[in-house]
């Protein structure tokens, strides 16, 4: 049955006058000013309502004009905006601002999406939000809130936010495009909150099909309210420090992942700055290359693991940050950059060297508990793995050495996750940067998540994130139980 969409909206409208109102959209109220508008929705990622009013007010006082703004520098801007979060990137976005307003629009806050996406700091999320609530003009601004409640509702049936707000832009009726957002997340606060929504006190309980939502169970009950469904992804980010400025960080959210895999990461920690060392939430672990700016793998975890381990403890395999291994209470998870054969094939003994050790590892650790090994696998398994078999057979990531290894991880009772869940074509994880490959879809699916022949029953779905851009590579995840 579809979702009433109309009645929902109506009862909102109700429901949410008694709550808080969305700091973006007070300062809308009381300003009408899209400059102030601007600054303030910049303030608001990843920040609570109080910390951006207060930090707002601060930053308004020394600067209410983009000329005001001007005579500030980014170190002053980093100490009035602090504590919101990442400060810093926001402080250099802000300082950037004056300029790029004055140089592309007189000085202006232009009133269009594909305007204000070209204002550094700037993404389709912020720019909706403008759009909507300091020109009151139709546009959909889709964050986490909108996005996961959306779903519940069944109204769209999307993985990234970005879907939704195509979704919605076809389906939601426009006289509701303004106003979602600060209905959505007013009641994605309150009541339908990401971890445990109060389903027993929600006034669209009769009409929502709850989709995907744990019940929260009756206090004092013996289980606990999670049904310990874990959300595990990888990504070959092909350099952090260029990820990072591709918004690396926002799709670690909009990833929702209780445990990210990164490879390839080409940077010491020392490099990186501290936003991406001290995520809210998740405890981060490194393993670079001893070589600078060359591969290396880190972890983000929400849960904290039992024990790390650094490599595969083999010396002249470890140099060059490709593993991390994990121990949690009854899984190991292995994060592994596997290596390129290589032009010519010249680096195919090092890695087929490496596949053994691999292997060798996880039938020891599977003996103890479940293994996933989430990671660049940098090899095409099948002729149904890569858009171009024939013209590829002795290349680098589809010889036969290696596409054999893949045989004897799979006859040894290894699960290639997606495989289990799909065995259509076109599905790929790598495109080359040249030749327009990723929109023409000529790709490779070398990007996996493995599990021991015991888990098979522990992984409940599996997928790849092609909509995902900032890598010449896509994540891949897994739901495990
Ligand atoms: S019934 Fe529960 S899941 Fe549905 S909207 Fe209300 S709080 Fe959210």
């Amino acid at each position: 049955m579809a979702f009433a969409i109309d009645t929902a909206v109506a009862i909102l409208e109700q429901e949410v006058r008694n709550y808080q109102v969305p700091v973006v959209d007070l300062i809308a109220a009381q300003t009408r000013d899209p400059f102030r508008v601007l600054v303030a929705t910049i303030l608001s990622a990843r920040t609570r309502d109080e910390v951006t009013a207060a930090a707002a007010r601060r930053l308004f006082a020394r600067a209410a004009t983009p000329a005001e703004l001007a005579r500030l520098d980014e170190k002053s801007l980093e100490k009035i905006i602090y504590p919101v979060g990442f400060f810093r990137n926001k402080a250099r976005y802000l300082a950037a601002l004056p300029a790029v307003l004055n140089r592309e629009f007189q000085g202006r806050v232009p009133d269009t999406v594909e305007a204000l996406v070209r204002l550094p700091g700037v993404g389709r999320k912020t720019a909706n939000l403008v759009v909507a609530v300091a020109f009151n003009k139709p546009a959909i601004c889709v964050d986490t809130h909108v996005h996961r409640i959306m779903n519940i509702w069944g109204y769209v049936h999307t993985r990234t936010p970005l879907q939704t707000e195509m979704v919605l832009r076809e389906k939601l009726p426009q006289r509701y495009w303004i106003r979602i957002n600060s209905l959505l997340v007013a009641f994605g606060q309150e009541i339908c909150r990401p971890q445990r929504p109060r389903c027993d006190r929600c006034p669209l309980a009769v009409i929502c099909p709850r989709i995907g939502v744990t019940p929260l169970r009756a206090a004092g009950s013996a289980r606990p309210v999670a049904d310990g469904r874990l959300r595990l992804v990888s990504w070959n980010v092909n350099g952090l420090r260029a990820a990072l400025k591709k918004g690396f960080l926002d799709t670690l959210h909009e990833l929702d992942a209780d445990i990210l895999a990164v490879q390839e990461i080409k940077a010491m920690p020392e490099q990186l700055p501290d936003e991406v060392k001290k995520v809210p939430g998740y405890h981060v672990y490194w393993n670079p290359a001893r070589r600078k700016g060359y591969s290396g793998t880190a972890v983000f975890s929400r849960r904290r693991p039992l024990e790390v381990v650094h490599g595969l403890g083999r010396e002249e395999l470890d140099g060059e940050g490709r593993v991390l291994l994990l121990e949690y209470d009854d899984f190991f998870f292995i994060n592994s950059y596997f290596p390129n054969a290589g032009p010519g094939l010249k680096r195919l003994d090092f890695k087929l060297d490496f596949n053994r050790a691999m292997l060798e590892l996880m039938d020891r650790l599977s003996e103890r508990k479940s293994v996933v090994l989430g990671g660049d696998l940098n090899v095409a398994h099948r002729e149904i793995d890569l858009a171009n078999p024939a013209g590829n057979e002795k290349n680098p990531g589809f010889s036969p050495p290696e596409r054999a290894w893949m045989d004897e991880l799979v006859g040894a009772g290894y699960v290639d996750t997606f495989r289990r869940f799909n065995q259509e074509p076109d599905h790929y994880t790598w495109w080359s940067y040249r030749f327009d490959a990723r929109a023409r879809n000529i790709g490779w699916r070398i990007d996996y998540f493995i599990v021991d022949p015991g888990s098979r029953d522990r992984v409940l779905a599996a997928a790849i994130h092609d909509e995902v851009p900032g890598s010449d590579h896509c994540p891949v995840s897994i739901e495990f139980r």
